[in-house]
């Protein structure tokens, strides 16, 4: 049975990022909304430039203290959450996974995964393998959607390549969907669940105002913005989760429902989200 969530505060205790800015610029972050839309701290032309935040790079840390009855599936850290790891800022990326993990601190890595990368993660973090989990982030199969929402992020494939790598090491690997690109998101369920060791996460987009006004102009913009938005309204999610809940008990069983789908059905005044 799926289990519904309230978001990235389920996954971890604390996140951390050591940049400001990502290359990879999707369209509908919010790193890239709340600092380019309102709060101005780069501007769309700059924010696909990383700038490093020299202070939560060189900070040290200890074991995160446990309290109290405290959910033991979390993580101690999320890293990272408001930028991605790439060839050109691994070492900077693998110095502090090694400061957060060597104290004893788990730690959910999360990406729109490159192999090189990963597979780089892995061998030089290989002493800390229990304490790492990977959350990789698999929106579309699309290679035309993924270059509009995500231009520099890697295709389908590639994600999948890092994935089964990961799996295949008996890493705890988890995928999030969300937001989710293609018109029903079973197709990447069903390709990405062999692979997944921990659960599979689903969500839809959001801020559509503000992916308008910081994205793209034109008619062919408009056409991707109208798409995603009709496949984020109630009727389509519901009917999604109603495919879902016919798929076979073992990949059901991987489904969560992130806080974009609940808090989207509570909109709509409907009393519960169905039960997958
Ligand atoms: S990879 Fe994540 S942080 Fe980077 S632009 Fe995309 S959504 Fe934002």
């Amino acid at each position: 049975m799926s289990k519904i969530t309230t978001g990235t505060k389920e996954w971890a205790f604390k996140n951390m990022n050591i940049y400001t800015g990502c290359y990879n610029d999707c369209r509908y972050c919010y790193a890239r909304i709340f600092n380019v839309g309102r709060f101005k701290r780069k501007s769309v032309d700059t924010w696909s430039q990383m700038d490093l935040h020299e202070k939560n790079f060189l900070q040290n840390h200890r074991k995160r203290q446990a309290k109290e009855g405290e959910d033991k599936a979390m993580y101690d850290y999320m890293f990272p959450t408001a930028h991605d790891i790439f060839e050109f800022n691994l070492d900077c990326c693998i110095t502090k996974l090694w400061k957060l993990l060597s104290p004893g601190n788990t730690v959910l890595i999360t990406s729109k995964p490159r192999l090189p990368c990963i597979s780089e993660i892995m061998r030089q973090l290989l002493v800390y393998k229990k304490q790492i989990g990977f959350m990789f982030t698999i929106t579309s199969t699309s290679t035309k959607k993924l270059r509009f929402w995500e231009p520099n992020a890697p295709l389908f494939e590639d994600r999948l390549n890092a994935l089964q790598l990961a799996y295949h090491q008996k890493y705890i690997t988890n995928v999030s969907i969300e937001p989710s690109l293609d018109k029903n998101p079973i197709n990447i369920i069903l390709k990405v669940a062999p692979f997944v060791s921990g659960k599979i996460w689903l969500g839809c987009m959001n801020w559509f105002g503000w992916i308008r006004k910081l994205g793209p102009q034109g008619e062919e913009a408009e056409k991707f913005y109208n798409f995603a938005e009709n496949i984020s309204k109630l009727p389509h999610i519901h009917k999604i989760l109603t495919d879902i809940s016919k798929l076979p008990k073992v990949v059901k069983d991987k489904i969560m429902l992130k806080d974009s789908i609940v808090n989207l059905y509570k909109r709509n005044n409907h009393r519960r989200v169905p039960q997958l």
